[in-house]
């Protein structure tokens, strides 16, 4: 497997590149080159490049498990994807509890406590939910954020994360097709492209 730098003036060499660096994402594996794609510039602690190398290093695995690896993927966001992404999402919810423990645990309560107040008032159990600021209690336990960028890859894997926790408790048994639904309506915009 090869690990591949992005730089933002790489956007020039075509397609790709442009929606690789136009993903709110510090890294991204892509099957078909068997590559992670990831992006220096960004300004990023250790752990959370940690977390984030560790995310995709999940995908080439099950990538090579499945015998995908290399190969052209299938376009779009297939069930196989969705479910792979849940997987990965709960090995970074692991990973920020492991580090925050109580603080961690208190910021995913309030966090949910929004949700639900949000859920309540469109009725929809959909979740479009935009998160308060979460930074400082996610930075008491991931060191402070050194770039606005971080700031908000940061705020979105935590709303994810307290999103998937807050559908574990409403619909035990049946969570997991709120959670590939809510990830189907973040990332279908950037998907083709950077996953492929
Ligand atoms: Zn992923």
């Amino acid at each position: 497997m090869s690990l591949v730098p992005v730089y933002e003036s790489d956007s020039a060499l075509g397609r790709f590149w442009q929606a690789v660096n136009a993903a709110n994402l510090l890294a991204s594996y892509c099957g078909s080159f068997h590559m992670i794609v990831l992006k220096p510039e960004l300004s990023q602690t250790d752990v959370a490049w940690a977390c984030s190398l560790l995310h995709e290093l999940g995908h080439s695995t099950r990538a090579l498990e499945e015998g995908r690896a290399g190969r052209p993927q299938s376009e779009g966001l297939s069930h196989q994807a969705l479910d792979e992404e849940i997987e990965m999402h709960r090995l970074n919810q692991q990973l920020w509890h492991a580090l925050g423990g109580r603080a961690y645990e208190q910021a995913i309560e309030k966090a949910i406590y929004w949700i639900d107040k949000q859920r309540r008032q469109t009725k929809s159990g959909v979740c479009t939910v935009t998160l308060p600021d979460f930074s400082a209690a996610n930075e008491s336990f991931l060191d402070p954020a050194p770039s606005e960028a971080t700031r908000r890859h940061r705020q979105t894997e935590f709303a994810t994360q307290a999103q998937f926790v807050a559908f574990d408790r409403w619909y035990p048994g049946r969570s997991r097709a709120f959670q590939a639904d809510f990830l189907t309506r973040q990332y279908r915009p950037a998907w083709v492209g950077w996953r492929r």
